[in-house]
């Protein structure tokens, strides 16, 4: 998923760099701002598929320096046992907390431990 060009600058990226060669701006300095989202209830999950994608995507949100991560969950049973996974996460400060998102509580909004 690496972009091939400097958000700042336009220089060509190698997948190799983490900072853009001419202008030094981080790859994913944008992305601190910006929020992942992810779906893991609508395709008809198990409960352990939608935690395990929910891993894979905090891994990809943190990978690429994004600020926060939207998780839709539904309103089932995965919105109910991935709460688990959730308090989980901020227990192995993988994300810094969550809530629920404001007017949907299909979602939850995991803030995430970037820029380090
Ligand atoms: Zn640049």
């Amino acid at each position: 998923m690496a972009r091939d060009e400097c958000d700042n600058c336009g220089m060509r990226l190698t997948p190799e760099d983490t900072h853009c060669p001419k202008c030094d701006e981080h790859r994913y300095a944008k992305n601190a701002k910006k929020t992942f989202s992810v779906d893991i209830a609508h395709n008809l999950q198990t409960v352990s598929q939608a935690e395990q994608q929910l891993d894979i995507a905090i891994r990809e949100a943190r990978d690429q320096q994004f600020g926060k991560l939207r998780v839709v969950v539904g309103r089932g049973i995965i919105r109910r046992e991935i709460r688990r996974s959730l308090d989980t996460a901020v227990w192995q400060h993988r994300i810094r907390d969550y809530q629920v998102e404001e007017n949907n509580e299909g979602a939850y909004i995991l803030r995430l431990e970037s820029g380090k």
